[in-house]
């Protein structure tokens, strides 16, 4: 299949008809209802879009890098579990960075409830700021 229509100008005729191309391979072999997965950069064959939502995506962010073989679109592959793999990794990456950050709103959570502890101190230190403020502000009123 020629694919190299996906490697010119996203704004170019090739590209373009390309793309149509794709859909319609897509819809062809793998579609769900009317909507078939979206490969482009954003979406990364986890979302699953009609023709028209897919051919905006590809034109304006392109196919996600190294998506050549069409796999999830119904192209065959002896390299299909590999990507696949490669893709759940990712993925289990981001998951960890999840983890991640809901272990720093633990430790923010900690950090608050220690200054909640020491709370007097600030509380008069506020109350200093007030009164010179309004000390300030006394000649003017
Ligand atoms: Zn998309």
């Amino acid at each position: 299949m020629d694919k190299s229509w996906m490697d010119e100008d996203r704004h170019t005729e090739k590209y373009i008809n390309g793309v149509n191309f794709f859909v319609q391979f897509a819809f062809t072999h793998s579609a769900k209802g009317n909507t078939i997965l979206c490969p482009c950069k954003n979406c990364v064959n986890c979302f699953w879009h009609e023709a028209s939502d897919v051919r905006e995506h590809l034109v304006c962010e392109g196919f996600v890098s190294g998506y050549r073989r069409w796999e999830y679109h119904g192209e065959e592959s002896s390299s299909l579990r590999s990507f696949r793999d490669a893709h759940m990794e990712q993925f289990d990456e981001a998951e960890e960075r999840d983890d991640l950050e809901e272990g720093y709103d633990e430790l923010a959570g900690m950090i608050r409830d220690m200054r909640h502890d020491f709370g007097d101190f600030s509380d008069v230190e506020d109350e200093g700021c007030h009164n010179e403020h309004a000390n300030e502000c006394e000649p003017f009123q």
